[in-house]
């Protein structure tokens, strides 16, 4: 049986950068819901003009959308072979809904619960840079492009999320608190596979290093 690894933990925990860097070293793909909806977004859709004004307040797009967005996904082919689940679920309800999915694709909860200080993660969220073109993240502080707010890969001038500013920081912080946050206790009750992993301790690539060890994948 394959693992559905699922990354727990408040926006700016690291989620992302750590889903890229697993799903490189494992070879399995990464799932970010937030990445889906705003794609939906930037081309105008109907899926997307429905959640730009819900994301843009740091608020959540409501489960029945998120819901089929990530069953349509984990029914394609590569995720046969596991997966990484960045930013899903979010809700008790997402989390029902995705037992459910996984256990009808074969696919194994593994949970890894980032926790960082809400105090670092403002700080963090609000020097977040992402480059238009191609995609790749940046930090200010923590890992800054070579080049003044340019991407390393191709040049093009970097710019930051639109609900990065420190008022959708904390809206989306208090959503987590209220939504999310349960969700540890749902899965440490529901007997899941459950790894607490520090989000702040080190770089990176420590941190992703940290994962695999516990998922006996080093
Ligand atoms: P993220 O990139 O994961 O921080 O997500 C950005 C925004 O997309 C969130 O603040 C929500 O508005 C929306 N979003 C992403 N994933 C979910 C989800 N699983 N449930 C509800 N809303 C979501």
């Amino acid at each position: 049986m394959s693992d559905a690894l699922i990354l727990l933990g408040p926006p700016g925990s690291g989620k992302g950068t750590q889903a890229v860097l697993l799903a490189e070293r494992l070879g399995i793909p990464h799932i970010s819901t937030g990445d889906i909806l705003r794609e939906q977004v930037a081309a105008g859709t109907e899926l997307g003009r429905r959640v730009q004004a819900i994301m843009s307040a740091g608020q959540l797009v409501p489960d029945e959308l998120v819901n089929a967005i990530v069953e349509e996904r984990l029914g394609r082919p590569d995720c046969a072979g596991g997966c990484i689940l960045d930013g899903y679920p979010r809700t008790i309800g997402q989390a029902e809904q995705l037992a459910g999915v996984l256990a009808r694709r074969g696919l194994h909860p593994v949970i890894v619960n980032l926790a960082v200080d809400y105090n670092v993660i403002v700080a963090r969220i609000t020097a977040r840079r992402q480059c238009p073109a191609c995609g790749a993240s940046y930090n200010l502080i923590t890992n800054p492009p070579r080049e003044d707010e340019r991407c390393d890969r191709d040049g093009t001038p970097l710019v930051a999320r639109q609900d990065d500013s420190e008022q959708v920081v904390r809206q989306r912080l208090e959503a987590y608190e209220r939504q999310t946050l349960p969700l540890v206790e749902y899965y440490r009750r529901a007997g899941a596979v459950f790894h607490d992993v520090p989000g702040d301790e080190g770089s990176p690539e420590e941190i992703a290093r940290r994962i695999l060890k516990l998922l006996g994948k080093e």
